[in-house]
């Protein structure tokens, strides 16, 4: 089922979840067990996360060398057991950073095949390796170009022209940056990027994590007046180490309310798991309070902390 109807026709606002496929080298078991314990919340829908290849330097005795690697393949297959195995509805996201437009229209096609009915299209981060095009190949460049490209399945229209396509049925998903995305020059451009976004075919908007509500309520608004009608889901992580308040801001350039770093600043090690649930605790109350559609939460591959914050959270 779609993501646009679970939230249509939930009586309360559901929760969904992201999760990593494994590490290359990695046994699929830890990600199934971490599927089944997410199971207890009833997730209607699970967003699987995607990686491109990506440029490592690896030290060896013949000195540095330079690797194209993708460590972390799998979303079909992690997607497609999250799918049949627990009949739970599976997001892949699409990326356009590391696929060309052929290699996008193959797995949408896989997609297809699998039952699957949604996907998170995404630009992706720049990891230092851009593939290069051979042979007419052709790339997205921005998660616009390539929600125009699903669209256009959705009508029966791929890359070449076949007699009598079967259009695809995706529901198509975008990001968005309640604090903008840190490439944009200002906010109010980058809400123009996501009402052209909805405009190519995006049906709802998952936020970047966030810790204080506000930029989320205030996000909302804006891209209400920027003539956005579809719903805006909080996406939220819980912090359960010191090493976050670095690392969180950093990676994913959102910031961290003062009384909570200094909060985690001046806890004992041991204390730090339970500041961080409550905290994501009084967000999800507040968010819920306020009207979101629903809540994503960003569990990565561990549940412990969201278990927790979930626990305690009245709905
Ligand atoms: P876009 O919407 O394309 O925007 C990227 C930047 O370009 C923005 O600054 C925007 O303002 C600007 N821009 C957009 N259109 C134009 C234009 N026409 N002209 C000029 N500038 C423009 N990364 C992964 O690698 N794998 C994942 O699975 C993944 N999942 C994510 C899930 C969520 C919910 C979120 C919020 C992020 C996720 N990311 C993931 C990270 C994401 O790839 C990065 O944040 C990326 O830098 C931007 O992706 P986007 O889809 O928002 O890009």
């Amino acid at each position: 089922m779609k993501v646009t109807e679970h939230l249509a026709r939930a009586k309360k606002p559901p929760i969904s979840f992201e999760i990593i496929p494994p590490k290359r080298g990695d046994h699929v078991k830890d990600i199934l067990s971490l599927v089944k314990d997410l199971q207890q919340h009833q997730p209607p829908f699970i967003d699987i996360t995607s990686h491109p290849a990506e440029v490592v330097y690896e030290e060896t005795p013949d000195g540095i060398q330079r690797h194209v690697k993708r460590k972390r393949p799998g979303t079909l297959g992690v997607c497609s057991l999250i799918q049949h195995k627990y009949n739970i509805d599976a997001v892949p996201h699409v990326l356009c950073n590391g696929f060309t437009q052929q290699e996008t229209e193959d797995f949408l096609i896989e997609l297809r095949y699998l039952g699957i009915d949604n996907v998170l299209a995404i630009r992706g981060d720049d990891k230092g390796y851009r593939k290069p095009l051979r042979d007419g190949r052709t790339r997205n460049t921005y998660a616009r170009d390539l929600i125009a490209q699903i669209s256009k399945m959705n009508q029966g229209k791929y890359l070449d022209e076949y007699l009598d396509a079967a259009p695809t049925e995706f529901c198509v998903g975008c990001a968005g940056y309640p604090e903008k995305h840190f490439e944009a020059p200002n906010i109010e451009t980058d809400v123009r990027r996501v009402v052209e976004k909805v405009e190519a075919g995006a049906e709802y908007v998952v936020t970047q994590m966030f810790f204080e509500n506000a930029h989320y309520f205030r996000y909302v608004e804006q891209l209400r007046e920027a003539g956005v009608t579809v719903p805006i889901i909080p996406g939220l992580k819980v912090l359960t180490r010191r090493g976050h308040l670095r690392s969180i801001p950093r990676t994913f350039h959102c910031e961290i309310p003062q009384s909570l770093s200094d909060e985690i600043d001046g806890a004992r090690k041991q204390d730090i798991f339970d500041i961080g649930v409550q905290w994501t605790r009084q967000q999800a109350q507040e968010l819920l309070a306020g009207g979101a559609p629903a809540l994503h939460f960003y569990v990565m591959s561990d549940a412990s902390a969201v278990n927790a914050v979930i626990a305690g959270l009245e709905r």
